[in-house]
Parts: C-alpha cells; structure tokens; sequence
C-alpha cells in the first residue's frame, strides 16, 4: 500500500487509529482533501467489498461460536443415541459391534481392504504381539467406477484382491479378510454393514440400502479363482483408534482428517438405546459418530460464508455432509481457491490477472494450502511455486503474503471446527486420561493442524481432562488386521455369536 498507512494489511485489522488515518490522509491529499473525503463518504459502504479483510472476515469466528458449536455438536450425539430421536438425528452414531480394545496377542496373517477416499489399498498384515510387519499396494478406482453400478465397483475390488494375491503368490492360501469400509454404515454384526449415503465422491448405483459385505462376497464368488472370506468390516475411525491402542491403553478416540472427516469413541452400552447385541463385559462399544452430517439440518448456516454455499452446490451431495465440507481435505483447496478467485476479480490480487487454472473448479489442491503455509519466511519459496504450478503469471511477495493469509484462515477455521467435536466427545466421555488417535492427510500434513487443535481442544474440554492428540499409524490396515484376528480366534473356538474380547458376530 502506497499511502503511508497501512490500512488494510492482512492480520493488522484494528491496530491502526482512525485519527492517524484521517492525519495521513491529510497530509497526502492537502487542500483536496475535503473535496475527495465529502465525495467518499457517500459512495464508501458500496465499497466495503475493496477491502481484502471484508471478503475474508467471515472465515473468523469468535470463542463464543466455537462455543456454541461444541453444545451443538453435543446435542446432536445424544439425538443420534436416543431411541425416539435418531430417525431425524443427522449425525447418526452407528454402533459398530467391536467392544474393546486389543489386548496385544492378536496373531496370524491378514487381508485388508482399505475403501473409503483418494486411495483404494490391499494389504497383507502380520501381526506377532506388538510386532506389525505390512505390505500394501494402491489401486486406482477409475472415475467411472466411482459413480458406476455397484457390480462394477465390487468386481473391481476382486480384481484388485485376485492380483495382489497372486503377486503375493497367496492364490492357494486361505486368508481371513478385514474390510475398513469408511462410508456411512448401519452396521447389524461385525461383517454386515448396511450402506446409508455414499459420500466423498463416490455414487455406485445399487448399493445404498444393502449390505457392502454381501456384495463384496457375491463378487468373489462370480469369479471363483480366490478363497477369501471378510470376517469384519470397520470404518476408519475405528482403524485408527484400534491401531493406537495397540500400544496405548488410553487410546479411546479415533478421529480422521483427509478425504472427509469423522470419529468414533468407545461409549458405556447404557447410553446406547439403540443397541441390540448382548450386555456382557465390557459393558461398552465403540460408536461410528458420523459427524461429517452435522449441519445438514441447516444448523452450521450461521457460520457458514459464501464460499462454503459455493462448495456444497457444486458437490456431488449437496445439502450433505456440512461440517465435513468446512474441514475436510476433499474441500479445503477449492474453499481457499474461490476467495483468492474473488478478490482477484475484485483486482485485490494478481494485479486483477488471474490463469485459466485458477478459474477450474477442484485445480487448487489441499495441498498447496500446507505448501503455502509451510513458508517461514519473506522468500515465500513454496507459496510461489504454487502460483508458477497454477500458471500464475504475475505476482507480488503482497500477494504472497494475501495467499497465506487466506490459508491460514480457511485451515485455522477448519482445525477449531474438528476441535470442536473432539472437545465434545471428550466432554462427553468424561474420562480422565483420553488418548485420541488421528489419521489422515490433512492432520498428517499440514504445519499447523495438530498445534492449533490442542490450542482449541484445551480451551473448550472441562478442567481436569488429560487428552492427548497422536498421530496413528496404518489404522485401515493395522486395526482392520486386528479386529479380524479376534473375529477369526473366536470363530476358530466356535464361539462366534459371543461377545468375547469385546467383538460379537
Ligand atoms: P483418505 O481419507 O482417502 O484415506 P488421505 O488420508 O490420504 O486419504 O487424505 C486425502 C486427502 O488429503 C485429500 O483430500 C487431499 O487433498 C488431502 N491431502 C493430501 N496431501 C495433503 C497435504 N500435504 N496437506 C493437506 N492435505 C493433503
Ligand atoms: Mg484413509
């Protein structure tokens, strides 16, 4: 900014005095002043939209909202518990049928199936006590079998299974599969999981309503050249809570950060109303919250900015999965990309010029928003290799600095959102010691997620809760593998309807 005064320098908001405004301003116009401050007077509220801070404020909210949302966020939990609330609840806390933590003696080798996002993975798992050892490969599900018939997407996974096996020269061996399934499931047993809503871009036809194992096993069964047989099926929430509690005692939340967002804890079976297994220790199960639903009653529309409206409408689920739209990985890139868009247009940025990759939709990675706020200094080294990746031609270390700011927003809103309801599980739990385990790109990635989320969980859990917030390793294949060994140990002692170590099938 030229006039001595910067008013509008990002993050500055307040700190400079009207009076000092008005005396530069002054000093700089002389005796046309007046003349130029009596016109602006009367045109400056058409104008609000010239500021970069105007466009971008309605990514801060205040410690009240956060508040507020974490009540709400507690409210919608015990809506989706209760018996006579759940049919309207939008976050729907599926019980999942596992019970318990591990107790560290799982053993034996394993098949994992790895389904829910950017990647889809086979993995063979051998688990020896504490001792994990795993190999994995990702196969590409093409765009059209994202959103084809059911039958085309099952057949595919069978495709990938026969070649991994065969690779893994595994073709004549039997071996038990896990299946980390992380779409919305009623689950009715451990390997019945009913499909309520594809999400995160995935719409196969013919599957909502039905349960993903059987389609699963019917798609093994038209080729008949493997012998697998899924003996679970887990979200990844639960992946990532079972895998950290291997080694952590404490571990008793599982939260995801990437393509979308949700969590699982483990709740005492008396505030479960919906629960239908057996009532034997432990007296507890885990919950699949669902919570990426949360809003979609319309209750986030008081935080929600024009930007996230944009989103949604273009999404392939609009007016779904609200919450996970302000957090997640699949979405942050593109909210980012529509402010920077707009005040580009508004000639704010980029000297008004902007590049064909900028104006396409979903052309702004998630990524990039690490990249950019990974730059510790005024080189702005990433944040401009981005703007070259985006064929930006023409930039300053101002724009540099905007591009951040905005970054930094739309990352910090997204961290204290995600806090909001780790807070509120927490609050819930009411638990001592609370390890939560987190997976994902997002969480994994970024400089400043994990930091910003202590910062914000701190603030809002009741006095004397101990949390601590871990990063967890290879929950879809790890904690799969682990849940499948119990399921297979008490299949094997002929126990398979009992709820033994905590799995009931
Ligand atoms: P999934 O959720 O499908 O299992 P991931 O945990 O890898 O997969 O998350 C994928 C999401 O993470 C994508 O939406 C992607 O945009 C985002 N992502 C990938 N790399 C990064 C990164 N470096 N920083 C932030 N987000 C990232
Ligand atoms: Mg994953």
């Amino acid at each position: 900014m030229s006039a001595g005064v910067k008013v509008s320098e990002p993050g500055m908001e307040g700190s400079v005095k009207k009076e000092e405004v008005y005396e530069a301003a002054k000093k700089m116009m002389g005796r046309e002043f007046q003349t130029v401050l009596a016109a602006l007077l009367k045109i400056l509220p058409d104008y609000e939209d010239m500021l970069v801070e105007n466009l971008v404020r309605p990514f801060i909210l205040k410690d009240e909202d956060y508040k507020l949302l974490m009540d709400i966020m507690l409210g919608e939990f015990n809506k989706g518990l209760g018996k006579e609330t759940n049919p309207t609840a939008k976050v729907k806390m599926y019980p999942t049928y596992v019970r318990d933590v591990p107790d560290g003696s799982e053993n034996g080798n394993f098949l994992a199936l790895d389904l829910g996002g950017t990647n889809f993975r086979v993995l063979l798992i051998n688990l020896n006590g504490q001792e994990v050892t795993m190999e994995s490969k990702i196969y590409l599900i093409p765009q059209h079998i994202m959103t084809g018939t059911g039958e085309q997407l099952f057949d595919h996974i069978a495709e990938c299974i026969h070649k991994f096996m065969s690779n893994h020269d595994l073709l004549k061996e039997k071996i038990p599969l896990g299946f980390t399934f992380s779409f919305p499931c009623k689950q009715i047993g451990l390997n019945h999981a009913i499909l309520t809503q594809w999400t995160k871009g995935f719409k196969c036809e013919g599957v909502e309503g039905e349960d993903v194992v059987r389609l699963l096993h019917e798609a093994i069964k038209r080729r008949g050249d493997i012998d697998v047989e899924c003996l679970a099926v887990i979200n990844d929430t639960v992946g990532a809570l079972m895998s950290c509690a291997h080694s952590d005692r404490d571990c008793a939340i599982g939260l995801i950060l990437g393509t979308g967002t949700n969590a699982c804890y483990i709740e005492k079976l008396e505030n479960v109303e919906l629960w239908d297994g057996d009532y034997n220790e432990p007296k507890q199960v885990m919950i699949n919250t669902e919570w990426g639903a949360l809003g979609d009653d319309g209750c986030l529309d008081f935080v929600k900015t024009e930007y996230d409206r944009q989103v949604d409408k273009h999404s392939i689920n609009p007016g779904r999965q609200i919450y996970e739209k302000m957090i997640s990985g699949m979405y942050m890139g593109e909210i980012v990309r529509l402010a920077p868009e707009k005040l580009r247009k508004h000639g704010l940025l980029f000297g008004g010029k902007g590049s064909e990759e900028l104006s396409t939709r979903g052309r702004f990675y998630t990524k990039y928003v690490s990249e950019i706020e990974s730059d510790v200094d005024d080189h702005f080294k990433n944040t401009k290799q981005v703007f070259e990746e985006l064929a930006l031609e023409k930039y300053s270390d101002e724009d540099c600095r905007i591009a951040q700011y905005v970054c930094s927003l739309v990352s910090t809103r997204a961290a204290f959102l995600a806090s909001v309801g780790v807070a509120a599980l927490l609050n819930k739990m009411d638990r001592q010691d609370v390890t939560v385990a987190a997976d994902g790109s997002l969480y994994r990635f970024h400089p400043h997620f994990h930091d910003l989320m202590v910062e914000k969980i701190q603030q809002l859990v009741k006095p004397g809760i101990k949390f601590k917030l871990m990063l967890s390793h290879d929950g879809s294949g790890k904690g799969a593998a682990i849940v499948t060994a119990v399921a297979n140990r008490l299949r094997e002692s002929g126990k398979e309807s009992i709820g033994e170590n905590g799995l009931e099938n």
